[in-house]
């Protein structure tokens, strides 16, 4: 697949597992393909998404399905 310069600038890596993510045009939310995890987005004024931290109802979520997967 060809990333266009847009695909890049919208480009950023998963600050859990550092999976590059490319977040598509203007959600506020997206979720990790790789772990899972819920990202808020913020967006510069350049066009460019920030990560702003994970969404804390879906990481209970993660954090208690994981939980019982290990007992
Ligand atoms: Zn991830």
């Amino acid at each position: 697949m060809v990333e266009s310069a847009d695909e890049r600038k919208r480009q950023v890596r998963c600050l859990h597992c550092f999976e590059r993510i490319v977040i598509p045009k203007g959600v506020e939310q997206y979720g990790c393909p790789r772990c899972g995890i819920l990202w808020r987005i913020s967006w510069h004024p350049n066009g460019m998404p920030k990560i702003r931290g994970p969404v804390w109802s879906q990481l209970r979520r993660y954090e208690e399905s994981k939980n019982q997967g290990k007992r």
